[in-house]
């Protein structure tokens, strides 16, 4: 029997951020073309245009900007639009770029219609995004030599290249360079359908044996995030080696998100926390983001990045002016009776 000690499981399981465990996996498991990629079918669609136009010009790609919550393809979109493009791609993320000078080295260095992909490029530092702006404009950057009265700017040109910025909050990003990105595109959570297509690629890619229904019960509770479907794939497997002859059924996944404290509809135990402190704690809210995230104790950013998104999606969180709201569905989920004056009601109707 495998050890499942649960408070140490359950906060990990969930996390549509990168772990370590899965950077080795996922290079295994990242589709190469826009076919292969599942879902996202507007943006796809829109790519495949703009890539082909671009190809025949002989143009680099239009900048592109991509955001989203975590785990939802940003970084395997951009690998993919470099391969369509037949050119090289350059991964860093905003903090990763301390001075400008890092900049200007990476800019540099591409070769003609490269792709550099900034993540988190909320988190770059006003003096580096500076650099950017002409970078992305004119194809070129000025660089101060010397310091005090004696400093003087040099200009360079730089080769043609496409920048791929990829954010989870692009309300963070500042006018001036949201407005530099020809391409906006925002990635959606992915449905049953769409996850349960990529788990079943992937349990190929990996040579797991998974039923229809085992590959569909993982998708249900996988929080619209293909990242956290391929994560649970691999703990789900664990339990079919254990618990049955290694191949993935119904039953057995449903065992195994159960002892992963993971619910019928992808709720784990902090979403489950967060819900019961609006209900029992605030009346039901609305409650503040920052009073709950210490009543909780969680940051308020993971509840933001991650709980939300997701139980917004499902209609169990209300965002209000005046904080959040667990809404009737929640109430219901949760097995808790609605009060009569619950404001959730006012935002979503009864269910
Ligand atoms: P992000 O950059 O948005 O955090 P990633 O691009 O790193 O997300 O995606 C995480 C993993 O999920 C990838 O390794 C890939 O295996 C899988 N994945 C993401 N989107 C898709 C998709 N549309 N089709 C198939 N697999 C996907």
């Amino acid at each position: 029997m495998i050890e499942t000690d649960d408070m140490e499981f359950a906060p990990r399981i969930i996390t549509p951020d990168n772990t370590p465990e899965d950077s080795e996996i996922e290079i295994t498991l990242r589709p190469q073309t826009l076919n292969e990629y599942i879902g996202q079918d507007k943006v796809k669609q829109n790519l495949a245009i703009y890539i082909e136009a671009a190809k025949r010009r002989g143009e680099p790609l239009d900048h592109v900007l991509l955001y989203g919550p975590p785990g939802l393809g940003k970084t395997t979109l951009s690998a993919i639009i470099a391969h369509e493009m037949g050119v090289n791609l350059r991964i860093t993320t905003g903090p990763a770029i301390e001075k400008p000078g890092d900049l200007a080295s990476l800019l540099t260095s591409l070769n003609d219609n490269d792709v550099l992909f900034i993540d988190e490029i909320h988190r770059l530092s006003r003096a580096v995004e500076e650099i950017l702006y002409p970078a992305m404009e004119d194809r070129v950057i000025d660089i101060i030599l010397g310091k005090g009265p004696s400093a003087r700017s040099i200009r360079m040109d730089l080769r043609p290249f496409t920048l791929i910025g990829a954010t989870t909050r692009a309300g963070q990003l500042s006018s001036p360079l949201r407005d530099r990105f020809g391409v906006i595109q925002r990635l959606e959570l992915y449905n049953q359908e769409q996850l349960t297509d990529i788990i079943r690629r992937s349990s190929m890619i990996l040579g797991i044996p998974c039923t229809a229904d085992g590959a569909k019960e993982i998708a249900g509770r996988a929080r619209g995030t293909p990242r956290i479907a391929n994560r649970l794939l691999k703990r789900v497997r664990d339990f079919a080696d254990v618990m049955g002859n290694g191949k993935i059924t119904q039953e057995i996944a449903s065992i195994a998100l159960s002892r992963l404290e993971i619910d019928k509809l992808g709720l784990d135990s902090l979403d489950r926390r967060m819900l019961e402190m609006i209900i029992k704690g605030y009346n039901g809210g609305p409650v503040g983001l920052e009073t709950l995230a210490s009543a909780l104790g969680e940051e308020a950013v993971t509840l933001e990045d991650v709980c939300e998104p997701f139980l917004m999606q499902l209609g169990f969180l209300g965002r209000t002016p005046r904080g959040r709201c667990a809404t009737n569905l929640a109430y219901k989920h949760l097995g808790y009776k609605i009060p009569d004056n619950n404001s959730g009601q006012m935002t979503f109707g009864n269910p």
